[in-house]
């Protein structure tokens, strides 16, 4: 991947976290961060679909619970984060996406990591009937996890500009699947939320407008902590 790394120190690693409740366009505004600040993009939802694709026995019951718009357990996220985090491409610094997700997790990732080695965490602010319009518009390439919709399909009906995979709606992407999660986002995330702000890391930016004038506004509010 190319990245244009805009630290004046590179060396520095810089660690970040995205939320934004489902559709709020967190997953698309990570991979561009991750591309600009030189960080691996960390998706605990990428890692949980390869491991369905997989088809291994945990594969199987991450399915079952992400089909359902559940929550695979903290312990199980917090070994697969560490495992992650442990990788030597972490090193360099990272950005999560979609963990932690609940107040446990958050505090699971400050204990593992350390509340001094997170820069920043971006909330991306979206009104909830114009989520629920974009998740049912969302297809995701089924090989990389890049995400297109109906409105901005990839260039050939329906194979992935990036890899030549498979774009297809995600099975979570189901109405009832999707006011669950919403659900899930409002009573587990939030807290977790505001748990950072209260910590003095947080900064929210609204998400609603077109996609590179709310990367312009992450990138000043990141640039500004640790740029
Ligand atoms: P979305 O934010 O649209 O729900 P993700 O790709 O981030 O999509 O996650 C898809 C699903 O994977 C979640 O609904 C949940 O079932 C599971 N998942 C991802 N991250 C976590 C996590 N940190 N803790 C528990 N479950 C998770």
């Amino acid at each position: 991947m190319e990245a244009t790394n805009v630290r004046a120190t590179p060396e520095e690693p810089v660690r970040l976290l995205v939320f934004g409740r489902q559709g709020a366009g967190k997953g698309t505004q990570a991979v561009r961060l991750a591309e600009r600040y030189g960080v691996p993009h960390i998706s605990t939802g990428d890692m949980l679909r390869a491991a369905v694709k997989e088809g291994t026995e945990f594969g199987r019951q991450a399915k079952a619970i992400m089909d359902a718009g559940g929550l695979v357990s903290d312990e199980i996220m917090l070994g697969i984060i560490s495992e992650r985090l442990a990788l030597p491409d972490a090193a360099a610094g990272w950005l999560l996406d979609g963990f932690p997700r609940t107040e446990q997790q958050a505090k699971d990732l400050v204990a593992l990591v350390g509340e001094g080695n997170i820069d920043l965490a971006v909330d991306l602010e979206v009104p909830e009937d114009v989520v629920v319009e974009r998740i049912s518009s969302r297809r995701v390439c089924s090989t990389c996890g890049a995400i297109y919709s109906v409105g901005s399909p990839p260039s050939q009906p329906w194979v992935c500009d990036k890899c030549g995979g498979e774009v297809v709606q995600r099975d979570d992407d189901t109405e009832d699947a999707v006011r669950k999660r919403l659900a899930l986002y409002s009573e587990q995330t939030v807290p977790a939320v505001r748990w950072f702000d209260t910590l003095g890391l947080l900064v929210t930016i609204d998400g609603v407008g077109d996609l590179d004038s709310v990367t312009a506004d992450l990138v000043a509010a990141i640039d500004a902590r640790v740029g």
